[in-house]
């Protein structure tokens, strides 16, 4: 089954921080891929701007080593590369000075999509928002990108908000959060609302309890000096891990469309309860072996930040009061793996007896590595020897049930850029939504901050800390293995 690729129309796009290491890794790959598989064409142009000082052949032979380095798709053709690059140009601007910005105007064309990537730090968000509109560059009709993170704090992320609001309207803003680019997420809203089969099942009646676990098995790496500032809880929890939690959680919104869906998941965040200061455990890696620990890769060498998270977390409404959700997020854990378990209730009544054992059906929605969905069913043992129960997965893969290329689709931020051009706003946050998550999760920050305690230390490669098994234990449960 070869997937169906639509061309978008026309388009400029603006990378501003076109030079960072966002655009080299993501952004440019991104848009050569969509280039390959058709749906960018000729007509559409790409503009970087940044305060490099450079032109744009020299740009072009920048986006050529970021794209031979980072694009792993080895169908993409070299003669390909030679005609996307041809439709790249560059411009130096100063986001806060004069520079650039007149020749900036020069070269948008009238009548093509126009869309600015602020693949910049929070900071120039403002700025660049204040001269696009000063100096006439963007309409009513422009649409503008905005990367996380967005705030460190509810004061922060509103501020930032007003200041996007005083140039744009909410319809002209994209909010990426990466996770919801991916595939098997929005797998998980059709598997939800395209079938009669688990809807009717998935409340408190049925479900015991979710887990959501975002694993990585690196460490912080050279980007110690921006994640110490920010910590597990507010560069994943905050932003990827409340998404999940939304989609998860949601009401079916009446339509897949943009307001239904986020009118859906912000109702969510709204009916969290607050977190019990022991339904949350923050931890930090130690070093093992030659792996440094977090406090020797980061310069502050008494710093309390976290890199893992573990919270308990309830939603108070009619559909999830009594079913928990656990979620959990870190650096050097055993394996990078990210996963969403449904794990529904025993049948009420075992026909089979205490010697079957227990049995449960578990909803996996596996993120990565190996995205993909699995149903973990109840069934007999084959073979003689009486009625013994075991369980197995009805898997669900892309690749067997719809052939190959069906595992070929595009990753998250071909999805989402592509989804700007469109104007489809569905699979990006909206302000208000961003505001609640921040009202949720900074009393947690504040209240570690009061406490002035450190962190729990845990080994690199482990499960985290032992509290966050106990998390659980206490309430009768325990976290799924942390598999590769
Ligand atoms: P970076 O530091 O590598 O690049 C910053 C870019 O901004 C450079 O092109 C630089 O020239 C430009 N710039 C800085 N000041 C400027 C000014 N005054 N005027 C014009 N241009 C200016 O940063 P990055 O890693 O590419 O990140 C960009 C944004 O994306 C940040 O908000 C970051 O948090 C976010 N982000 C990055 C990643 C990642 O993997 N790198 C992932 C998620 C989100």
């Amino acid at each position: 089954m070869v997937s169906r690729v639509i061309p978008v129309d026309p388009f400029d796009l603006v990378i501003f921080g076109g030079t960072g290491d966002l655009a080299r890794r993501k952004i440019l790959p991104a848009l050569f891929r969509r280039f390959c598989a058709g749906q960018m064409g000729t007509d559409a142009r790409v503009v970087g701007a940044a305060r490099t000082e450079m032109d744009s052949a020299a740009y072009r032979e920048f986006a050529r080593e970021a794209i031979t380095e980072f694009d792993d798709n080895e169908e993409c053709a070299a003669e390909s590369l030679d005609g996307f690059l041809e439709q790249l140009s560059y411009i130096t601007l100063d986001a806060r000075g004069d520079t650039g910005w007149q020749a900036m105007k020069a070269a948008m064309r009238d009548g093509p999509i126009q869309a600015f990537y602020f693949s910049v730090g929070p900071g120039l968000f403002g700025d660049l928002a204040e001269r696009l509109h000063a100096y006439e560059i963007a309409g009513p009709d422009s649409r503008i990108v905005v990367e996380k993170p967005f705030g460190r704090d509810l004061a922060s992320a509103q501020a930032l908000n007003k200041g996007l609001a005083k140039h744009f309207d909410e319809s002209q803003i994209y909010r990426i959060d990466h996770y919801l680019g991916k595939e098997t997420v929005q797998n998980l809203m059709a598997i939800r609302f395209g079938n009669t089969l688990f809807e009717p099942l998935w409340n408190a009646q049925y479900v015991d309890h979710i887990q959501i676990t975002v694993a990585e098995s690196v460490g912080v790496g050279t980007r110690g000096g921006y994640y110490d500032k920010s910590g597990a809880m507010r560069d994943m929890m905050q932003n990827h891990l409340m998404q999940l939690l939304c989609l998860i959680a949601m009401e079916p919104p009446a339509k897949f469309d943009p307001a239904a869906v986020r009118d859906e998941k912000l109702k969510v965040i709204r009916a969290l309860e607050p977190v019990d200061a022991e339904d949350v455990v923050r931890g930090q890696y130690e070093g093992t072996g030659e792996l440094p620990g977090y406090r020797n890769q980061v310069e502050n060498r008494d710093t309390r930040t976290e890199s893992f998270v573990a919270l308990k977390a309830r939603i108070g409404n009619w559909r999830w009061a009594g079913t928990p959700f656990y979620i959990r997020t870190g650096k050097r854990l055993r394996a990078r793996a990210s996963e969403i378990a449904v794990v529904f209730k025993d049948a009420p009544h075992s026909i089979f007896g205490a010697d079957a054992g227990r049995h449960r059906n578990i909803l996996t929605i596996r993120l990565q590595p190996n995205e993909g969905i699995e149903l973990g069913v109840t069934i007999k043992e084959p073979g003689p020897g009486g009625m013994r129960l075991v369980d197995v997965p009805l898997d669900m893969s892309f690749a067997e049930a719809l052939g190959p290329d069906s595992a070929d689709f595009p990753d998250a931020y071909e999805r989402l850029i592509m989804d700007v051009v469109r104007g489809d706003q569905t699979l990006f946050m909206r302000g208000d939504e961003v505001e609640a998550a921040w009202a949720w999760v900074d009393p947690i920050i504040d209240a570690w901050q009061e406490v002035e305690s450190d962190p729990i230390l845990y080994a690199s490669g482990s499960s985290g800390p032992d509290d966050a098994l106990r998390l659980m234990h206490k309430d009768g449960r325990r976290w799924r293995e942390i598999k590769p």
